[in-house]
């Protein structure tokens, strides 16, 4: 069965098969026949026109159902009708005006159901109002248009009376119409697929309770019934009942109720028709209350589907929601325009401590204190409150929405105390690793530091002693004694920033960035690592671009950066010694950065140790550490730049990095 899928999905129209195409085609003609027999009741005239003609509901709703490709058997089913019903009741029919009625009814149905398919697009399954409304109306123009045709064709074949035009129309427009409307609804709600049909489990339309079912059948048979146990005219003023069990139907379970209350009430009607005998004026009176019957008992089932799946498709969305909500690890609120909290989801109890009941109508600034809703930022860190006044680190996104109860801001809150904590130990392992690397450098930097301050302070005690010299004199020289003291103090205070300098290399200080010229930070270095560099020969050559504007630098860093890069390459040169012996400090502008370069001619790095170069530890040097470049790096990433090897920039090694400029 490729065309038609029965299985899961119900019946659907696609390309059937040969096999499926006469399948279907067979079992509508052999229906179509069959019902046309058995509704072939109180004929108009001689030509056969009945007041309700369910074929036509079945023609409908296998053209709407299966698509126009059956249109070639609806023809067909109408021409057998003829032949079979209407012919062997009337034999003495011309064969002509036949023929052309069978083309003019076929030619209306499938030209009705084209304009609902094509132009309108209906969903065959009826499951909105508009759909239902379109099909009542193009049917009733269609009836129409059909029946009048037909009676035209009937009185142009002189086989019906000019006189009688407009009583044939109304009764034969009356008879399909009564037909469609209390068969095809029915059908093509029954033939809906099984999926959609599931979505409705909680529509009882689809689960009939069967007691139910049986008592509304019931009534609607007793109450046909209880009319008709009147004489007439009677029972057309008591028509009015019959109304109610279809109505009860359609609110009970929507346009499937409806459709089976209208087609229920209809047969009743036609049971009542034969037990009384009536003849056709009264039957067609009956049949005009049916249309409205059908037509309001129809409406009411749609829009009670409708409302009943918008409600349902609500409640789906509000319950997938919900879960989202109670699953969200956040606390998600919504705070009206005056800031008072309106709803929670339960999150807010584990971050805030306030249940989600309690908390609503509670200002959204207890919580968060210094929120401003009105921040352009999507998100931002503010400072959270617990219920029990603890206070902790949280980020909130912010949101707005503006639903038909006015404006509401959204606020999700995370707590990060944990992020926060998690950073602050990183920072502090940062600074921890370049502590112990600057007392690792310190047994090499205590050599260049008693060097250096053994100059100031022998230079002091020199003075001192020219002083003591000079005052033991009988004529002391007092200009001469000054200019002494002068000179002492001077290297007194030289040999205090010495230390000065030591005790800030060795204060274990965060990170500040502040601007700072790059040409001091680099001439300060090399100063101090001159004694190094001019004991082992090497030659340190600066090349600062002019005009460089400062950076944004913590001094003591950045300067053991350098250091660290320059002893790396003073130790480079005193394991394998080249012919020159050089290191350049170079540093330049690039749009908001300055590039810094430290190159020597040395013999490079070892390929060995490429791999691990910026790893902790990893060193090629008996003595290292391994840690002056891992150190370095994260000195520069916390400055915002990167240090890096640069392969192939310098006859030994080269590492560049780079720093923001500071908005000056
Ligand atoms: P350490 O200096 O304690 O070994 P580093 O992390 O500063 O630790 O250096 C790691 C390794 O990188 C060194 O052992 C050395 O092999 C190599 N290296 C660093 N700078 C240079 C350089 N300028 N020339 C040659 N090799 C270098």
């Amino acid at each position: 069965m490729a065309g038609v899928e029965k299985s899961g999905r119900g019946i659907r129209a696609g390309t059937p098969d040969l096999g499926t195409f006469m399948a279907i085609a067979g079992l509508y003609v052999a229906a179509h026949v069959t019902l046309d027999r058995l509704t072939f009741l109180h004929p108009f005239s001689a030509i056969g026109i009945t007041p309700w003609d369910p074929p036509q509901g079945l023609t409908m709703a296998l053209l709407l159902r299966f698509g126009l490709r059956y249109a070639p058997a609806v023809p067909v089913a109408i021409g057998l009708g003829e032949l079979l019903v209407r012919h062997l009741a009337a034999p003495w029919l011309p064969a002509l005006p036949t023929l052309l009625s069978v083309v003019l009814t076929a030619g209306g149905y499938v030209a009705a159901a084209a304009i609902l398919l094509k132009l309108y697009r209906l969903d065959a399954d009826l499951w909105r109002v508009r759909d239902l409304v379109r099909f009542l109306a193009v049917t009733i123009v269609a009836a129409l248009l059909v029946a009048g045709a037909l009676v035209g064709n009937f009185v142009a074949f002189g086989m019906i009376a000019p006189g009688d035009f407009w009583p044939a129309v109304l009764r034969s427009w009356l008879g399909d119409y009564v037909g469609i409307l209390t068969l095809a609804p029915l059908l093509l709600v029954a033939s809906r697929p099984r999926s959609r049909r599931r979505r409705q489990a909680t529509d009882p339309g689809m689960m009939l309770p069967v007691m139910e079912l049986i008592a509304q059948a019931a009534t609607v048979a007793g109450t046909v019934w209880f009319i008709f146990s009147f004489d007439f005219p009677q029972e057309i003023k008591l028509f009015y009942l019959a109304f109610l069990p279809t109505l009860w139907l359609a609110v009970r379970h929507g346009l499937a109720g409806a459709a089976f209350g209208v087609l229920l009430t209809q047969v009743a009607l036609k049971v009542a028709f034969q037990v009384r005998g009536y003849g056709a004026p009264t039957v067609i009176d009956f049949q005009l209350l049916m249309v409205t019957l059908g037509l309001t008992g129809l409406l009411v089932g749609a829009f009670v589907s409708e409302r009943r799946q918008v409600s349902e498709a609500l409640w789906e969305s509000e319950t997938r929601l919900r879960a989202i909500l109670n699953t969200a690890p956040d606390p998600i609120l919504t705070v009206d325009a005056a800031g008072v909290i309106e709803s929670a989801n339960p999150a807010v109890k584990e971050v805030f401590g306030w249940s989600c009941e309690a908390v609503v109508g509670v200002p959204i600034t207890r919580l968060l204190p210094g929120l401003n809703p009105e921040t352009p930022e999507p998100t931002h860190e503010i400072t959270g409150r617990h219920q029990n006044g603890v206070s902790f680190p949280a980020e909130v996104a912010i949101g707005h929405a503006d639903g038909g109860l006015g404006p509401r801001t959204i606020v999700v809150t995370r707590d990060i105390t944990r992020r926060v904590k998690a950073e602050a130990l990183v920072r502090q392992h940062q600074t921890e690793l370049a502590h112990v690397a600057r007392v690792s450098v310190i047994g090499e930097m205590a050599s260049a530091i008693a060097h250096e301050e053994s100059q100031p302070l022998a230079a002091i005690a020199a003075y001192a002693r020219a002083c003591r010299l000079l005052l033991q004199a009988p004529d002391a020289d007092l200009a001469k004694i000054s200019s002494a003291i002068d000179k002492l103090a001077a290297q007194a205070v030289r040999a205090g920033n010495i230390l000065n300098r030591l005790r800030d290399f060795l204060h274990r200080g965060e990170i500040a960035l502040v601007p700072e010229s790059i040409g001091d930070i680099v001439s300060e270095v090399i100063e101090f690592a001159r004694t190094d560099t001019a004991s082992h020969g090497i030659a340190v050559i600066v090349d600062l671009e002019p005009g460089l504007p400062p950076v944004m630098a913590d001094r003591v860093h950045i300067q053991q950066v350098l250091l660290n890069l320059i002893r790396n390459a003073i130790d480079a040169f005193s394991e394998s010694p080249g012919p020159v012996k050089e290191i350049k400090v170079s540093a330049g502008r690039q749009e908001d950065r300055i590039h810094v370069a430290v190159r020597d001619t040395g013999p490079g790095i070892d390929p060995a140790a490429l791999d691990g170069l910026f790893t902790p530890f990893s060193t090629t040097k008996d003595r290292g550490m391994g840690l002056g470049l891992s150190i370095s790096r994260t000195i520069v990433a916390a400055h915002g730049g990167q240090l890096r090897h640069v392969p192939g920039d310098a006859p030994g090694a080269a590492f560049h990095f780079d720093l923001q400029v500071a908005d000056v």
